[in-house]
């Protein structure tokens, strides 16, 4: 149930133009989207270009979402767009246009090359740095799921599925077969979220077993970024979850030269978009001084994706010679002394360099990644037996001592197939027992769980306690207990036994 995307690199070119979407966007967007087009064409890229607009201007415009439909119509022709940076106005829209791209599209993978740029220079140069982080793209405390409880707490949803683990655990794998590299690192927080970072690294498991010659490995994502800073150039290919991919592809974007370099695709089974990780940079932008490096090498990866390697290899080996010969470099890497090429002139320097290759560096060979196709669809896990043991509810009161917020509370589980299990504030226990050394804030977690383990608990019971305590505090938030085929699928709090 897989699909190869376009063109292989062993088939001859495509006779005929591919279509692509090209988003200009804000800010330095025009100028290093026209510098990487410029490039494209002088290397001889075969494309049918589609021009269309998203980001400040169409917020301006009055559509709050940033991306007008023809914008959208365009990228569902074409699924393959090369995109500027977009900003999001203060005081329009709720969410950014990019946001709005990459779930529209559902490109769930953000992959992150990060390889050292000869001639550049970095506390790394010379350490052969080649990692790729490949970053789930759509979940996890992405999903924007956010309550403030009361004034002065909120709770944000950190949303982890099966099917977004193994999408991106395959595309992972994926990418390391299509790039010829040897091993995958699952990267997460399985020691402290048992259940939502564990289910990726389980999910990470079972995959791996799928790909026997690729070496899979755990690490805990915060011993990864101490070992990225120590010892970069033992990762190949990096899969984590969004926020920790967030954090560590911008770890090892500066292993290798910072914001400037480093490009991104955005990978969907039916879409992808290829774009610079940096901004809009709206400090410079205007003043033809921007580096359009990032660009430049995301646009390499589009070819890549629309099967024009040979064209891809031919910008980056233009590109890579002329950063590694050093005479003709935009203002943020050129040394200090020397004067600086705006980004025409460091363009015509690239284009110019067309047909050169650089000295150092050996280039990596591809082949186009295969996606699992739009249909596929995986089923929902089911479990043969599930039981409602318990339920959890956020109750607001301030001041009050934990052993008098217990007693209330207990109070109202009294004749009820319910008692209380425990109380706990920001996840450790407060009562019963003593609890003097934990800080009391004004929400307290309140589980309840079955006085008889034989009785299967109802809805309506739940609500009578429930029912019961809003008589007595405010409450906010309310979670059933479940055992899933005799697993339990909730945490203990700190402190319980
Ligand atoms: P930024 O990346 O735009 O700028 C950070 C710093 O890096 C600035 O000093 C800037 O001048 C410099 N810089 C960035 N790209 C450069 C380049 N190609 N050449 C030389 N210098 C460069 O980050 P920011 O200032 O936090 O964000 C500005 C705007 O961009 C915000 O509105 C933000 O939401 C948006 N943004 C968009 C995207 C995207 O579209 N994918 C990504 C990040 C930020």
């Amino acid at each position: 149930m897989t699909h190869t995307a376009p063109a292989a690199q062993d088939t001859p070119a495509p006779p005929v133009a591919v279509p692509i979407t090209v988003i200009r966007g804000d800010g330095i967007g025009p100028e290093v989207v026209g510098a990487a087009l410029r490039l494209m064409e002088e290397a001889g890229a075969r494309l049918d270009i589609e021009e269309c607009v998203a980001g400040a201007e169409v917020f301006r415009a009055g559509n709050q979402t940033g991306v007008p439909q023809e914008t959208i119509d365009s990228i569902e022709r074409t699924g393959v767009a090369l995109k500027g940076p977009l900003e999001t106005p203060i005081g329009h829209g709720e969410k950014s246009a990019n946001v709005t791209l990459r779930k529209l599209f559902e490109t769930y993978g953000n992959i992150r090359p990060a390889r050292e740029i000869p001639g550049l220079a970095t506390p790394y140069a010379g350490r052969g740095v080649d990692v790729v982080i490949v970053r789930e793209n759509l979940e996890d405390l992405y999903a924007g799921i956010e309550h403030m409880q009361t004034p002065g707490v909120c709770l944000s949803l950190k949303v982890i599925t099966r099917h977004g683990s193994e999408k991106i655990a395959r595309l992972a794998f994926e990418y390391a077969r299509a790039t010829g590299r040897k091993s995958v690192t699952c990267a997460t927080k399985a020691n402290i979220m048992k259940l939502g970072e564990g289910m990726f690294g389980r999910t990470f498991d079972d995959v791996a077993r799928d790909y026997p010659d690729i070496e899979a490995r755990q690490i805990l994502v915060d011993n990864c970024a101490h070992q990225l800073v120590m010892r970069p150039e033992q990762f190949d290919v990096i899969v984590t979850t969004n926020m920790n991919g967030d954090i560590l592809s911008d770890l090892t974007s500066g292993l290798v030269g910072g914001l400037g370099f480093a490009p991104s695709a955005n990978i969907g089974s039916e879409t992808a978009m290829f774009e610079a990780v940096h901004g809009s940079a709206p400090d410079i932008a205007g003043r033809d001084v921007a580096n359009p490096s990032a660009l430049m090498f995301s646009a390499a990866m589009l070819l890549r994706h629309v099967g024009q390697p040979d064209v891809a290899d031919a910008i980056e080996d233009a590109l890579l010679y002329t950063l590694e010969q050093g005479d003709v470099l935009t203002g943020d890497i050129a040394p200090a002394g020397t004067t600086p090429a705006g980004t025409t002139a460091f363009t015509d320097a690239v284009i110019g360099n067309l047909g050169k290759v650089p000295a150092t560096g050996v280039r990596r060979e591809s082949r186009p990644l295969v996606m699992p196709e739009r249909t596929w669809r995986p089923k929902a896990i089911e479990a043969k037996v599930r039981e409602v043991v318990g339920m959890e509810v956020l109750l607001e009161q301030a001041g009050m001592p934990a052993s008098e917020v217990g007693r209330l509370v207990e109070e109202c589980a009294e004749g009820s197939p319910l008692r209380l299990a425990l109380i706990s504030s920001r996840g450790t226990k407060v009562y019963p027992g003593h609890a003097d050394d934990v800080e009391m804030i004004e929400t307290w977690r309140a589980r309840f769980v079955r006085a008889d383990e034989s009785v299967e608990l109802t809805d309506e019971q739940i609500f009578r306690v429930v029912g019961c305590l809003g008589q007595r505090f405010r409450w906010s938030n309310l979670q059933k207990l479940q055992v899933f085929d005799g697993e339990p699928g909730y945490t203990k709090v700190s402190g319980e036994a």
